[in-house]
C-alpha cells in the first residue's frame, strides 16, 4: 500500500505522533493508501512556513516573469505524470480514469494559464480621478494578500488544488492547502511534483487533516490573511463566522441546485444527451451539475422517453475501466445521502422514471444508478437542496416567463443552462438566470479565462480569469501630489485660515 507524508517547508513529512489516516478506494471499499494525518499543530507549522516564505523569502519580491517559468514547470510536471496521477486520483475519489485523465491535462492546461497572466496582471496602473481640488497623479498597486489558507473538496481533487494555487501563486502569495480528507493523494502527488520545480521553500505546504482541525486552524489563526473554501454551503457559513476573528478576507465556492432549461425549440437529441451529461457527469458530484430540468409541457413526455432511453446505456462500474459511464460514489456516507433523498423524493409525490437504487450487478463500492424523477415540484426537498449524487429532476412549464421564475427560486446560483435552435432568444433567457455561469447549448465548460463562481448561497468571490487572480490580491491607491507649494494646498485654508 503506497505511504504518503505531509508536506512542509519544502520537506516531506509525518504527521505529529505518526498520525495515519487509510484512504478507501471507494469501488472497492478497501483501504488503498496510507497518509500522514496533520494535527493542528502541523497546520501551525505549516502556517508559520508559509508566513516566514511570505515575509522573508524571495517569492514576494520576484518578478512576474520568474513566477510564470515556476508555474509552468508545475505544468510540465504535472503533464508529463497524468496517467500516474490520474489512476492515484480514480484509487482515492472513485472518479472514473476518463474523468481524471482529463482533469489532469486540463489541471497542467489551467497552471499554464495562470503562468501566462502573471506577468499581464496589472500590478502598477495609473487611474483618473477628478483634478478638483488638488492637482495628482494617482495610481493602483496590487500586491499579494499574504498567507493564504486553502481548504478543498473530494469531487475533483487534483484540478481544486489547481484553482487554487494557480491564482495565489501567480499573484505572488504563500498558501497551506487542505485537501479533503478523503481524497489527499493527488494533491500530496502535486506537492511533489512542486517540490522538484525552482519553487522557494514553505511557499506550497499541502497538509491533510480534518476540517475541525486542520481547516478551523486555518480559518482562525491570525498568521493567515486569507482563507478559500471550495465545499459545501453549511460548511462555507462556519468559514465565514470563524474567519471573521481576524477579519480574514474569504472566497467561498459553495453548493448549487443549477436549471437547465429546454426551450421548445431546441434540438432536442443534443438537448437530451447534454442534460444527461450535465447531471450525471462524475456521479452527479459536481457542483454547478444541471439537477433541475425544466421542460416545456407540451413536449414533457417526448423529452422524458428520450432521457430515459438514453440513460439506459450509461454503464456504471469500475471505475479504473475506459469503459464505465459512472464509478461509484466518494463514500457510503454520502451513498446513504443520494439513497436518502431519493426516498424522500417519492415520499413527497415525485416519481422514479428510471434508476432509484443501488446498481444489482455490484456487490462492492458505493454505487448508486442515474436515477431520474419525474412529477417534480420545484418546491420539493429533492429540487431545493443539494443532492450531489446522479439524480435528476425534471419539472414541467408552462411559459418561459414560468420556467425562468422557478430557476431563481433557489437559494443558489452556481450554473445553469438553456438550450434552444434561437441563440438570441436563449441569450434573452441566460441574461435574467440569477446565477453564476449559463452555458447556451452546452454544460460543464469552464473556461479557465473566464470567471466562475456563486449568486446568493452558492458563494462570495470568483476563481478564474483576471477577476479569480485579483481576488488573490490588495489594492493600494498612490496619490502623488503634484501641488508644490504650501499655500495651494487644499488642507492649507481648511486648518490655518486663508
Ligand atoms: P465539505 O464537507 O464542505 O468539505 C469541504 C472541505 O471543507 C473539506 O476539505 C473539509 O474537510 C473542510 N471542512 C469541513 N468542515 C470544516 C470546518 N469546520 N472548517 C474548515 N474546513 C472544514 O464539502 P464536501 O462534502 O467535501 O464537497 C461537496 C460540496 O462542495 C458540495 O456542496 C459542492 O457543491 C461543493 N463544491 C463546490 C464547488 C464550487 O466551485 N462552487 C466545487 C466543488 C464542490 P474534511 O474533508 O476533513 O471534512
Ligand atoms: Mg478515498
Amino acid at each position: 500500500m503506497p505511504d504518503y507524508q505531509i508536506y512542509i517547508d519544502g520537506q516531506f513529512c509525518d504527521a505529529e505522533g505518526g498520525k495515519t489516516a487509510d484512504s478507501i478506494n471507494p469501488a472497492t471499499e478497501e483501504p488503498w493508501a496510507r497518509v500522514a494525518r496533520a494535527s493542528r499543530k502541523d497546520t501551525q507549522r505549516a502556517i508559520a512556513a508559509a508566513r516566514r516564505a511570505f515575509d522573508d523569502g524571495p517569492w514576494p519580491r520576484m518578478s512576474q516573469a520568474d513566477r510564470a517559468k515556476i508555474l509552468n514547470q508545475i505544468a510540465d510536471g504535472l503533464e508529463a505524470r497524468s496517467q500516474e496521477i490520474a489512476a492515484v486520483e480514480t484509487h482515492d475519489s472513485g472518479g472514473t480514469i476518463r474523468k481524471t485523465s482529463g482533469d489532469m491535462m486540463m489541471g497542467a492546461a489551467q497552471l499554464r494559464y495562470f503562468a501566462e497572466m502573471a506577468p499581464k496582471l496589472p500590478l502598477w496602473e495609473e487611474i483618473q480621478v477628478p483634478q478638483f481640488p488638488a492637482q495628482s497623479k494617482n495610481y493602483l498597486q496590487r500586491e499579494p494578500i499574504g498567507v493564504c489558507g486553502q481548504i478543498i473538496p473530494w469531487n475533483f481533487p487534483l484540478m481544486m488544488a489547481v484553482w487554487k494555487i494557480g491564482p495565489a501563486l501567480s499573484a505572488g502569495n504563500t498558501l497551506v492547502l487542505k485537501p479533503a480528507s478523503d481524497t489527499p493523494c493527488s494533491a500530496l502527488e502535486l506537492a511533489k511534483i512542486i517540490d522538484q520545480t525552482d519553487l522557494p521553500k514553505g511557499v506550497v505546504n499541502v497538509v491533510h487533516g480534518s476540517g475541525a482541525e486542520c481547516g478551523e486552524e486555518l480559518c482562525t489563526s491570525p498568521l493567515v490573511d486569507k482563507v478559500a473554501l471550495t465545499g459545501s454551503t453549511e460548511v462555507g457559513r462556519r468559514v465565514q463566522q470563524l474567519a471573521s476573528g481576524t477579519i480574514k478576507k474569504v472566497t467561498l465556492e459553495l453548493g448549487g441546485k443549477s436549471a437547465n432549461i429546454i426551450l421548445d425549440d431546441a434540438d432536442l437529441e443534443m438537448a437530451v444527451d447534454g442534460s444527461l451529461f450535465g447531471c450525471f457527469f462524475h456521479q452527479g458530484q459536481a457542483c454547478e451539475s444541471g439537477t433541475r430540468l425544466f421542460v416545456p409541457d407540451k413536449l414533457h413526455d417526448e423529452i422524458v422517453g428520450r432521457l430515459v432511453e438514453r440513460t439506459k446505456p450509461l454503464t456504471v462500474g469500475d471505475p479504473m475501466d475506459f469503459a464505465s459511464c459512472q464509478g461509484p460514489l466518494i463514500s457510503a456516507r454520502q451513498r446513504e445521502t443520494v439513497l436518502g433523498y431519493i426516498k424522500k423524493g417519492v415520499d413527497e409525490g415525485a416519481k422514479v422514471a428510471i434508476g432509484g437504487k443501488r446498481p444489482e450487478h455490484l456487490s462492492k463500492g458505493y454505487y448508486v444508478e442515474p436515477t431520474i424523477f419525474v412529477d417534480v415540484k420545484n418546491s420539493m426537498t429533492v429540487a431545493q437542496e443539494e443532492i450531489f449524487g446522479p439524480v435528476l429532476c425534471v419539472i414541467r412549464y408552462k411559459t418561459i416567463d414560468d420556467a425562468i421564475r422557478m430557476a431563481n427560486d433557489s437559494i443558489y446560483g452556481l450554473g445553469g443552462a438553456v438550450w434552444s435552435r434561437d441563440k438570441e432568444k436563449a441569450t434573452v433567457v441566460a441574461k435574467q438566470m440569477r446565477t453564476g455561469t449559463v452555458w447556451i447549448n452546452e454544460y460543464h465548460l469552464l473556461s479557465v479565462a473566464a470567471p466562475f463562481g456563486g449568486y446568493k448561497q452558492s458563494g462570495i468571490g470568483r476563481e478564474f480569469g483576471l477577476e479569480g487572480i485579483l481576488e488573490y490580491t490588495e489594492v493600494k491607491h498612490v496619490h502623488v501630489d503634484q501641488v508644490d507649494n504650501r499655500a495651494g494646498k487644499f488642507w492649507y485654508g481648511a486648518l490655518f485660515g486663508a
